[in-house]
């Protein structure tokens, strides 16, 4: 029986920040085979539409991308918000540098994706509810 893995599950985000270069990918299995953790296809793509004198970091954009398995190469959509927060300075030339981190919460994944393996020996009406639960799971 698998046992669920609050440990990956707990990591919701994908968080980017060029100074630190500590950019975290959350293990997300593959929906189709279950072997590999999925992998960014091509960077993620915003568009960050506003009128000059608001600042990025007051909203929340709209992104999306694809993610790919390195086992089966099959494609999985991604779409979600995008956000800024300015989380330190940095000194340049007697002046304060923000140090952004981009936030990338996503909403929906086409396939959805499996909080655990559905096994088959499930029955399959259980497989199909336990599928529409998961694909709740982002919002
Ligand atoms: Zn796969």
């Amino acid at each position: 029986m698998h046992k669920f893995n609050f440990d990956l599950w707990k990591n919701t985000s994908i968080r980017k920040c060029d100074f630190y270069d500590d950019d975290q990918f959350p293990d997300w299995p593959c929906p189709y085979c279950w072997k590999s953790s999925l992998s960014l296809q091509d960077e993620l793509k915003y568009v960050c539409k506003r009128p000059q004198e608001v600042n990025l970091e007051d909203y929340s954009y709209p992104f999306n991308g694809l993610l790919f398995c390195n086992s089966c190469k099959l494609m999985v959509s991604i779409s979600g918000w995008f956000s800024i927060e300015i989380i330190d300075h940095q000194v340049e030339s007697s002046n304060y540098r923000p140090i952004y981190l981009e936030i990338f919460e996503p909403i929906y994944f086409i396939p959805n994706l499996k909080l655990f393996n559905l096994e088959k020996y499930y029955p399959q009406e259980v497989c199909n509810i336990l599928d529409k639960a998961f694909a709740l799971f982002f919002l």
